[in-house]
């Protein structure tokens, strides 16, 4: 059942202990509006928990709070809230069965491709969760603190790429301007998400770049695992290259696959305007979003690049 603000503020403000889970392979957005709205929730004497099975990534690492993510949060909660994951295999080993869990599962999230596994859920069509937990916190009477519109806001920044994306809309422009008068700094937020990236990991960019290949509008590359420093979390090299694809003139949509050490690939899609990749990343077992969406796929790198290629390309030639 599709949910609404006041619902899930209700339904928050009815329980005492409540455990926030963020997805894998977090990003600004998970993270943001996960410790926007437990700041919220906080304020009003709830007692929050943080759950990610993932580290926190370097564009969210300094937000307060940012510190407090388990990977194997206490279990005796009286609600478990997941932001921003659009299925129940994104909570991860954090996701319980609704048989062996003591309150109920309320899902915040913006994702087209979210079929509503949660008791309640809030899905709609924002640039970022984010926007979503500011209608919840403005639902549940919190008047916007410094911390709760930092948190918030790099959310917004972050899943829009700085307002940049096709699913910028005037709403986002309105909440961030709430946000930055509530005290939260647009600049440090911006130069924390986008200009913090190492060198070793632009040197790495370029030895996908050199190796691009594109055919038929689209254009993908490859970062193998025997390029990739130990202990990688795709997310923090991944993202970004796979952005900067989707920059290139002649490409329609791109993608970038990314070996990882478990046997999947992780695939992340980018499209112009126009297209909608969200269906291919679905129908390989991910989700996301018109412009941008993800799966993670078991196979080789040439194997599972083949078959994504192959549908993209069939995807370019009929909504082109
Ligand atoms: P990424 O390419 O990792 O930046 O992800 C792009 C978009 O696709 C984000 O909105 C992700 O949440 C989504 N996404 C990536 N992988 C998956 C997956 N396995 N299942 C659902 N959504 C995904
Ligand atoms: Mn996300
Ligand atoms: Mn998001």
């Amino acid at each position: 059942m599709v949910s609404t603000p006041s619902r899930i503020a209700e339904e928050l403000l009815r329980h005492r202990r409540i455990l926030i889970v963020s997805h894998v392979d977090p990003d600004g957005d998970t993270i943001g509006s996960a410790l926007g709205l437990a700041w919220a929730l906080r304020s009003l004497g709830r007692e929050v928990l943080m759950g990610c099975d993932d580290p926190v990534p370097e564009e969210a690492a300094a937000l307060p709070g940012a510190d407090e993510f388990s990977s194997s949060p206490p279990q005796d909660v009286d609600a478990i809230v997941a932001v921003d994951a659009s299925d129940e295999r994104r909570m991860g080993s954090l996701f319980r069965p609704s048989a062996e869990r003591g309150g109920p599962l309320i899902v915040i999230d913006h994702h087209i491709t979210n079929g509503g596994y949660g008791d309640l859920n809030l899905v709609m069509d924002t640039s970022a969760t984010a926007e979503i937990v500011l209608l919840v916190v403005d639902a549940l009477g919190v008047s916007l603190d410094a911390t709760i519109a930092r948190c918030l806001l790099t959310g917004v920044v972050t899943d829009t790429q700085g307002f940049r994306t096709a699913s910028t809309t005037a709403n986002s422009l309105a909440a961030a301007q709430r946000l930055m008068a509530a005290g939260a700094d647009l600049v440090e937020i911006s130069n924390q998400a986008f200009n913090r990236r190492s060198l070793s990991m632009l040197s790495l960019w370029g030895r996908a770049l050199t190796a691009a290949e594109m055919r038929s509008g689209v254009l993908w590359a490859e970062l193998p695992l025997a390029w990739l420093p130990q202990g990688n979390s795709d997310g923090q090299v991944g993202s970004g290259l796979a952005n900067l694809l989707n920059t290139v003139r002649e490409a329609r949509v791109s993608a970038l696959f990314t070996e990882q050490d478990d046997g999947l690939i992780d695939v992340s899609i980018r499209a112009k305007p126009g297209y909608d990749v969200s269906g291919v990343a679905l129908a390989f077992g991910g989700g996301g979003h018109a412009g941008a969406a993800g799966c993670q796929v078991k196979g080789s790198l040439a194997g599972v690049r083949e078959a994504v290629v192959d549908a993209l390309t069939r995807l370019v030639n009929t909504q082109g």
